[in-house]
């Protein structure tokens, strides 16, 4: 049995709820605006929405926000179900607010006819001026006494298309001098001449998001609707709108939002960077999204356990980024298969070696006994990498250097003889010679060597470029940094190499998921792979760099 995890406050109210008998099961929601790809910070709504369903015996809807015609698209669309699928969840239904204009029209018109709720032609600014400060009560204007028959019949010519962009919009009716800005006769519906990605032109007239979203819920039966804090003070019109309708009584529960150090989350900002091109796309492997985190090789599970251990709060606060990269290295060390790729190549030659070549069995991954094992090809003529040579090398240096011996991974011990330079000194190449019992597996020579290094043999490897990353900001907390968000951009956030050598494993058997290169880190093949080079990202080093730079400051 696993340890009894203590549980979260909307875990409480869910169990207190169910055992109250107030619900049969619960039904949750995940809510999108399609307007950009999701980020990490969805990630964690999403395990939270269908985590609780799973965990309680309920169901959970994808619905769509989409009640913003302007900002909205297809290709969002698309992106989010991927995305929410690829993170290991499936939807009892996929839904859209815009399923329901004709429904929150309806609703619209039941408040008017109530008298609470109003045509007003109050420009936005008058509008805002009206309203007050929130130490000063707001003013009722003038049409805030139009009759129910002159509303209905105004709110009817809004949606015929009588009237432009903003000459109108439709006002719940509530209290100009509550203490909640929010319930100070708030605009339920605006005048928008935009194309709507589902229903087209059908629609001039669209529901704001507190009028939208809280009977969205309620049209959907949602027991428990979670968002994040900032919803706060929405709740009280939330509430309202569906007491006033007499319609399913939803709940609005929040959470504190995810913030992660060096990062951003806002699709708003991240669309720009898109558009300014600071990244080359939504997926780029910088990028907070999780279509960039999926590039870049973290899987899901690595994802799913970051927001659970980061568990759910009622206080805003900054998450490390090198948690979510622990979580990536722990599943990568258990799941990722090995492989050897020579980033910066020096040459060797062994010259006790015969021209043949020897096709070496190399375990997939020491951590898991059913990953089994490859072939790597050994020759006459290997990579390593540069700097695992000294010529002038330390005491304690146990990679390779004149006279000394190391072991290739998974082949055999050798010795550096010669170190071969061209005319202006550079070494060009390593003569060594091998020691023919030492082969890995049935090591006969009874020699101890205390390095191991990877190579890859000439003519088998293939030809790779690795993107490396780091963080895209600079700054812990870019949200609340000075100036602009792009001023804090790493100007160093992608390095390429372009010419390093993978195994033939890595093209005659490309990996899906991100493998170990030995000694260098874990890395992911990129969808830019061609058929004559390897494109590959890097996931995560294999230690913490960042932790060590603080230390050494
Ligand atoms: P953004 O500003 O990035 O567009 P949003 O909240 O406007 O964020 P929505 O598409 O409206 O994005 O959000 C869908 C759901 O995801 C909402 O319930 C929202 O509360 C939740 N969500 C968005 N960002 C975060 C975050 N950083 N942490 C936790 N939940 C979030
Ligand atoms: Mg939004």
């Amino acid at each position: 049995m696993s340890e009894e995890k203590s549980l979260n406050f909307i875990e409480e109210i869910v169990e207190a709820d169910l055992n109250a008998g107030k619900y049969q099961s619960i039904l949750t929601r995940f809510p999108p605006e399609p307007n950009g790809y999701l980020h990490i910070g969805h990630a964690k709504s999403i395990c939270l929405n269908f985590g609780l369903a799973i965990k309680y015996g309920g169901k959970t809807n994808l619905r769509f926000d989409d009640t913003n015609p302007s900002t909205e698209e297809t290709e969002y669309v698309e992106s989010i179900k991927e995305d929410v699928r690829w993170l290991g969840f499936e939807w009892a239904n996929e839904l859209y607010a815009s399923n329901y204009f004709e429904q929150l029209y309806q609703f619209a018109t039941q408040l008017i006819e109530k008298g609470l709720a109003y045509v007003d032609d109050s420009s936005s600014e008058e509008i805002a001026t009206q309203k007050g400060t929130p130490t000063q009560a707001g003013i009722e204007n003038q049409f805030r006494q139009r009759t129910v028959q002159e509303n209905i019949e105004l709110f009817s010519d809004m949606r015929a298309g009588k009237y432009k962009d903003g000459e109108k919009v439709l006002r719940a009716k509530i209290d100009m001098a509550s203490s909640n800005m929010h319930m100070r006769d708030p605009i339920i519906y605006r005048i928008k001449h935009a194309h709507h990605h589902r229903t087209g032109d059908a629609w001039c007239i669209y529901p704001m998001y507190d009028f939208a979203h809280g009977q969205s819920d309620s049209i959907e039966n949602i027991t428990h609707s979670i968002c994040t804090l900032e919803f706060i003070p929405h709740r009280p019109l939330y509430d309202w709108c569906i007491e006033n309708l007499s319609i399913f009584p939803s709940k609005q529960y929040e959470f504190a939002r995810l913030n992660i150090t060096y990062t951003i989350m806002s699709k708003r900002k991240l669309l720009q960077l898109v558009n300014e091109k600071h990244v080359f796309g939504w997926d780029d492997p910088r990028m907070s999204t999780i279509s960039g985190m999926r590039r870049r090789g973290y899987p899901a599970e690595s994802i799913r356990d970051f927001c659970e251990k980061i568990g759910v709060a009622k206080r805003e606060n900054l998450i490390d980024f090198s948690l979510l990269e622990f979580c990536v290295r722990e599943k990568l060390n258990k799941s990722a298969l090995r492989r050897m790729v020579v980033f910066d190549p020096l040459k060797i030659v062994i010259t006790n070696y015969p021209d043949t070549v020897e096709f070496l069995e190399s375990e997939n991954n020491p951590e898991d006994p059913n990953s089994g094992t490859r072939t790597v090809p050994f020759s006459k003529e290997l990579f390593i990498e540069k700097d695992d040579f000294m010529e002038l090398a330390p005491k304690k240096y146990f990679r390779l250097s004149p006279g000394q011996m190391v072991r290739l991974k998974s082949a055999y011990i050798i010795k550096c003889e010669s170190v071969i330079k061209d005319a202006e000194g550079n070494i060009t190449e390593l003569h060594c010679t091998y020691i023919p019992e030492s082969k890995s597996g049935s090591d006969t020579s009874g020699i101890n060597v205390k390095g191991t290094l990877h190579w890859v043999s000439i003519a088998h490897a293939i030809n790779a470029e690795i993107r490396m990353y780091d963080r895209l900001f600079q700054v812990e907390d870019v949200a609340n940094a000075e100036g602009d968000f792009k001023d804090h951009i790493n100007p160093n956030s992608l390095q390429v190499l372009a010419n390093a050598y993978a195994e033939p494993a890595l093209q005659s058997d490309p990996p899906t998921d991100a493998c170990q290169f030995i000694r260098k880190g874990y890395f992911i093949l990129d969808k830019d792979s061609t058929s004559t080079q390897l494109v590959f990202n890097r996931t995560v080093t294999l230690k913490d760099a960042w932790a060590k730079e603080v230390k050494k400051a």
